[in-house]
């Protein structure tokens, strides 16, 4: 379906000698390929889209989005297959969080089809971008803007969209590192009736404040209690939280419910589908940090992790607050953690089966 996408691929294109020095050292987000798509709705459509050489927009200082922060994005990934094709992973998933992000901040919505050709045509052009070693993906970062260039209060007429591939290295390229997080009591990420659940930029940059203070105290991350109590354990940082009880040599893996202030992550979903997969007890439920701090103390908590498209999943190694100091699981990546990472892997690189149909098939 690319009958709504203008191909205009750069006109010099790099070398392969060039491009596999950009792609020697790889880390995340800061190599970009070589395109990205753009297009724009106005007067109540969707215009025709364009794949371009990769490079600044022009955009009117007065457009919506710079002042009023009309502003939402996605993140997904494409991975190299054994037989040297292409394919994404769950990106249905991504184009319609991308839909639901939108309708929180009245913006016009990207067809799911639109979205998920944009991106297929952005990765077939740029498919010498995607690295090839296991934990190495082409990250597709989309994004929507408002572009009125007007200063009035109100949702904009018209948008911009944009995809962005960025070749990223595996996060942890020497085994999962466990991090150290901080539990904020001064800031929330998230309220009733707020936009926790949407992918919009102003989330991060209200987040920034709480991961400072949380490097301050030490720690890496930060991890968010829901706003209202101050008691449940929503997210940590910009990734959805798990954990790991142990009972009578049985494990279950908890993770806080969706209540409208949590993002729901695609990670977070597959996880709970392959932890059911592989015998654990899964709970999706409320999480007190007075649940926590006991269970670290008395050892019921054997595992603490995030989970995310970026890092897929990271271990936590220990816990501070105003409350307490705790260690998880002496400091190592635990063996539940383990598990689920390998196996989520395997499937995106295509050496596991795919029973639940999600991978994308590219090229
Ligand atoms: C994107 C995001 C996640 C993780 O979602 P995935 O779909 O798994 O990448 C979790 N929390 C927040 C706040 C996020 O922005």
């Amino acid at each position: 379906m690319d009958d709504f996408l203008d191909l205009r691929p750069s006109a010099t294109p790099v070398s392969d000698a060039e491009r596999a020095r950009r792609m020697s050292d790889l880390g995340f987000g800061k190599v970009f390929s070589e395109h990205m798509v753009t297009m724009r709705y106005e007067g109540g459509a969707w215009r025709r889209a364009e794949l371009v050489p990769y490079g600044p927009l022009s955009l009117d200082p007065a457009s919506t989005a710079l002042h009023y922060g009309q502003a939402i994005f996605e993140g997904f990934k494409a991975y190299s297959q054994p037989d040297g094709g292409i394919a994404t992973f769950r990106p249905e998933a991504n184009a319609r969080r991308f839909q639901a992000s939108a309708r929180r901040l009245a913006m016009a919505e990207v067809p799911v089809d639109r979205f998920l050709a944009s991106a297929d045509a952005l990765i077939r052009q740029d498919r010498g971008w995607v690295p090839r070693e296991h934990g190495q993906s082409l990250y597709l970062r989309p994004l929507l803007i408002g572009v009125d260039p007007w200063l009035g209060v109100k949702p904009s007429s018209s948008y911009l969209f944009v995809l962005l591939a960025s070749p990223s290295g595996a996060y942890f390229a020497k085994g999962m590192r466990p991090v150290s997080v901080w539990i904020s009591d001064d800031y929330v990420r998230a309220s009733p009736g707020g936009t926790g659940a949407a992918k919009c930029a102003g989330n991060y940059a209200a987040s920034l404040v709480a991961q400072a203070q949380a490097a301050q105290k030490g720690c890496d991350q930060v991890v968010w209690l829901d706003a209202v109590h101050r008691r449940f354990v929503e997210e940590l940082g910009g990734m959805n939280i798990f954990f790991v009880l142990s009972n009578a040599g049985r494990a279950t893996l908890v993770t806080p419910e969706l209540t409208g202030t949590l993002l729901p992550g695609v990670t977070r979903d597959s996880l709970l589908v392959l932890g059911r997969e592989q015998g654990l007890e899964v709970e999706e439920r409320l999480f007190s940090v007075e649940e926590l701090g006991e269970g670290l103390a008395n050892g019921r908590i054997t595992e603490v992790f995030a989970c995310g498209t970026a890092a897929v999943i990271t271990p936590v190694g220990s816990i501070q607050s105003r409350r307490g100091a705790w260690a998880v699981g002496g400091g190592e990546p635990g063996p539940v953690a383990s598990r689920l990472r390998d196996a989520l892997l395997a499937i995106q690189h295509g050496t596991a089966p795919d029973p639940h149909g999600w991978m994308h098939r590219v090229c």
